[in-house]
């Protein structure tokens, strides 16, 4: 594997995709993929997304894969494929990128958050049997920063009710849950958005199934609900992935695995380079999980210290996520009573930069700035 050396604006960037493509050839095999779709005077629904959704399905060890318009749209029209819609309930992690509640609510029903573990950026599953109703349709846990969720213990909970669980896989590609991708079981939904492990030249999206029938609902839900042009048998949407991204993905998926591993190996070089830090814990890794750190996100209890200390040191960073999404503006009020670990987690959670680009040095780098501001701070 080729690590790039391209000119950087900041010393550490959080996630440079320039950087990304340089690596391993694949810039050039992406150009190559975009000219052939260019010169094919097909661009939909045609051999290319054929192609990706065979190899992507085989890739997560299932046997169906649907592209769709984006990691959001998956959600939804999976969840509309399995008929939720208005007046039911769908359990969602309290913490959680905000697409995944939004989802919940494009298809009529409400989103019904279930607090993280206390030692982790999991949804807690001791508490989801206490946010099941009549009304719950289906249990949609996230994948966090591509951390997989202990889904048997989920299971546990919807099997005997006939629940349905809808994974949100949009941060876990490649990852694996006692030694099975995710991806594998029920329903999966992934997002290829540009930034996420597996990316796209732009929106797209795809649901991972064992279900033939639940697959063929969405393929119809994404096409205006059409098999045959102009017989409509459902109220669908326009969500296809097209052959640009679909070619642009077959080009990136041989790499996936080895620049899983590459975070992977950064991602052990910060949880040591940062463990005994006073007000610093770095993510656990679960005995069940294969992670593929699509976020590598300590907790610290002081972080304005350590963000000035990183952008004095020119290491990029962000926060997943700074409002926890009930205390947005888009669900104020809508849940009742207080979220409080979803709530710490929004203020204690810091993102560093981790990418199969970034090189041994960056994540040295990273670690000095952040023993500094610890060492030379109250923290
Ligand atoms: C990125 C993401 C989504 C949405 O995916 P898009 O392709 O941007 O619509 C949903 N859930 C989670 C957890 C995500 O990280």
């Amino acid at each position: 594997m080729t690590v790039p050396t391209v000119a950087r604006a900041a010393r550490v960037p959080f996630y440079d995709l320039q950087d990304l493509h340089a690596m391993d050839g694949v810039q050039a095999e992406i150009d190559a993929a975009l000219l052939r779709v260019s010169r094919s005077g097909r661009y939909l629904l045609g051999p290319e997304l054929e192609a990706f959704e065979e190899e992507y399905a085989r890739y997560c060890e299932n046997a169906h894969c649907v592209g769709v318009g984006s990691g959001m749209d998956a959600l939804e029209l999976t969840l509309r494929a399995l008929g939720v819609g208005e007046g039911d309930e769908v359990v969602v992690p309290g913490h959680t990128y905000v697409a995944t509640w939004l989802a919940v609510s494009a298809t009529g029903a409400r989103p019904v958050p279930v607090e993280p573990e206390a030692s982790s950026y999991l949804i807690d599953p001791d508490r989801l049997t206490a946010a099941i109703t009549p009304r719950t349709k289906a249990v949609m846990p996230v994948h966090t920063y591509g951390h997989p969720v202990d889904l048997d213990a989920i299971e546990a909970v919807t099997a005997p009710r006939g629940i349905p669980v809808v994974e949100d896989a949009a941060q876990a590609h490649g990852a694996r849950y006692k030694g099975r991708r995710i991806g594998s079981r029920y329903a999966a939904a992934f997002s290829f958005y540009p930034g996420k492990n597996l990316g796209a030249l732009g929106d797209g999206g795809a649901v991972v199934t064992s279900d033939a029938e639940l697959a063929e609902r969405i393929r119809l839900l994404r096409n205006y609900g059409s098999r045959e042009k102009y017989e409509h048998e459902v109220r669908g949407t326009n969500s296809r992935l097209d052959e640009i991204q679909a070619a642009a993905l077959r080009a990136k998926l041989p790499y996936l695995d080895a620049w899983n591993a590459r975070r992977n190996v950064i991602a052990a070089r910060y949880t040591e380079g940062l463990s005994g830090l006073p007000g610093v814990t770095p993510p656990a890794v679960r005995s069940w999980a294969e992670p593929v750190w699509h976020q590598y996100v300590p907790r610290t209890t002081h972080r304005e210290e350590l963000r000035r200390a990183l952008t004095d040191a020119g290491v990029e960073h962000l926060i997943h996520y700074p409002v926890a999404v009930h205390r947005s503006r888009a669900y104020a009020g809508t849940v009742p009573g207080p979220l409080p670990r979803s709530e710490r987690l929004a203020a204690e959670v810091l993102s560093l930069p981790i990418g199969p680009q970034l090189t041994a040095q960056d994540a040295e780098t990273v670690i000095a700035a952040v023993r500094h501001a610890t060492e030379n701070s109250h923290v």
